[in-house]
């Protein structure tokens, strides 16, 4: 077990004690939510294309169930333990309980570096995950969705292989499906366009409007891309926007649209270097140092830390990336009263349009583009206001705030199937 795992595990198990300590929670419920419910390790032989059986461990655990089955990505990556996935089971019923959608927390895992496999030894390790972990799966139990390294064609073999097992057309085992076979529309943009929903929600609860407002985007993959996109419908000047390449500025507001044209067609390999509508190329790191209103890290974490929370100029920071703000730069936001909604929140489209594709699996009925994203405004407008209302009553960061409002979700419905008192 490795040390960065243990402390994942540490911190979920922390942040459940301070916001169950916020909300007078009692000892009974911080006991049922500071581990998961249940979580299975399996072994999974694949014959390999040399011929060669290869074993694989793989994980799925379930946090919690008391709001409804579990949800949450299955990750492919060499690094993967199970008290990391755990731990992940842990934030996914958080984000389920800041959505307001009626899931518990799941999240499952191999420890697999995919990039050295063939398509087939991808496809025979996926159908014989989600053949061992079936007993504890089900569109009323558990269901797997894509995450790290797993992709809408993993969840088309997925939902392929356990409607086998099951003699049935089971399209609701899995989200993040591709189209034709029950995902859902709207689900590539979600994450981002909840992104700039939240952006305008931001500006909307300070007084202000985003309509007209300077954005530094950090990121130009599926979430920043997206978020930019819609910040500029919604009427914001994205001034900066970064990705691994450099970090490009145009003062008067960067056309995103020509530069999301630009990376889709590139042969930079989806990268923003070369495009020719800004008026500066700069390093990366420059992305936080503008003078702008807002500032909305969308691509890994602890992109927003100690050596440069200081030139942070923007009165509201969105959080597109999960985690992207160490907690010493936290203290620092807070002390600087900047309005940061939190990733729990910000990038919760995505979980919120994979409860809308199972919704739409399990009535056999499809919405258009508009339904989706119509559905998915209302819900995360009335999850940004539940929280600032939570975070006014309490004084708390709206950080605090989310996690409040998932706990006291969670806890009420333990209430009500008499689990705790
Ligand atoms: P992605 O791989 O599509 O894009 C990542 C982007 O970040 C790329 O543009 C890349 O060039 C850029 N980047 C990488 N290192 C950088 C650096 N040092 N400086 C500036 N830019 C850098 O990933 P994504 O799906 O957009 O996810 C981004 C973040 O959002 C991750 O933290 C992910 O966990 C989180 N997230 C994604 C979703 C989703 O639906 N895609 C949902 C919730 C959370």
């Amino acid at each position: 077990m490795s040390e960065k795992t243990l402390n994942t595990f540490e911190i979920v198990q922390q942040q459940i004690k301070d916001a169950c300590n916020a909300l007078g929670e009692t000892e009974e419920v911080f006991e049922i939510l500071k581990q998961p419910k249940s979580c299975i390790e399996v072994a999974i032989p694949v014959k390999m294309d040399n011929g060669e059986t290869k074993v694989f461990m793989g994980y799925r655990s379930i946090h919690n169930d008391a709001v409804g089955p579990g949800k949450g990505g299955v990750r492919y990556h060499q690094d993967v333990c199970m008290d990391e996935v755990k731990a992940l089971s842990a934030w996914m019923t958080f984000k389920c309980g800041v959505a307001g959608i009626p899931y518990g927390g799941g999240k499952g895992g191999i420890i697999v570096d995919p990039t050295n496999m063939s398509k087939g030894e991808i496809e025979r390790l996926s159908r014989a995950y989600i053949k061992a972990i079936a007993p504890v799966i089900g569109d009323q139990i558990d269901i797997p969705a894509p995450d790290v390294n797993t992709s809408p064609q993993i969840m088309g073999w997925m939902m392929d292989e356990y409607s086998n097992l099951m003699g049935k057309n089971t399209p609701g085992i899995v989200t993040g499906k591709p189209i034709p076979i029950g995902g859902s529309l709207g689900r590539f943009e979600a994450t981002g366009y909840g992104v700039a929903l939240m952006m305008r929600e931001a500006f909307k609860a300070k007084g202000e409007t985003i309509d007209g407002a300077s954005i530094a985007i950090q990121g130009f993959g599926n979430v920043g891309r997206f978020a930019a996109l819609y910040a500029e419908e919604m009427g914001a000047k994205v001034v900066a926007v970064s990705d691994v390449s450099c970090c490009l500025y145009n003062e008067n507001g960067l056309n995103i649209k020509d530069l999301y044209d630009y990376v889709n067609l590139s042969v930079n390999r989806n990268m923003i270097k070369g495009f020719k509508g800004a008026q500066d190329e700069l390093n990366r790191d420059a992305v936080f140092g503008f003078d702008v209103d807002l500032v909305a890290p969308c691509a890994l974490e602890n992109a927003i830390n100690s050596n440069n929370v200081h030139q942070i100029k923007a009165s509201i920071i969105v959080e597109g990336a999960n985690g992207p703000t160490t907690p010493e730069a936290d203290k620092v936001i807070n002390e600087k009263d900047i309005f940061l909604v939190p990733d729990i929140l910000a990038n919760g489209g995505g979980v919120m349009v994979s409860y809308f594709e199972w919704v739409q699996n399990l009535q056999n009925y499809y919405w258009s583009f508009e339904e989706v994203q119509e559905k998915q405004e209302v819900k995360m407008v009335k999850a940004f206001n539940d929280i600032l209302s939570l975070m006014e009553t309490h004084q708390v960061s709206m950080r605090v705030a989310a996690f409040m409002m998932a706990i006291k979700r969670v806890a009420d419905a333990m209430r009500a199937k008499g689990l705790v008192k």
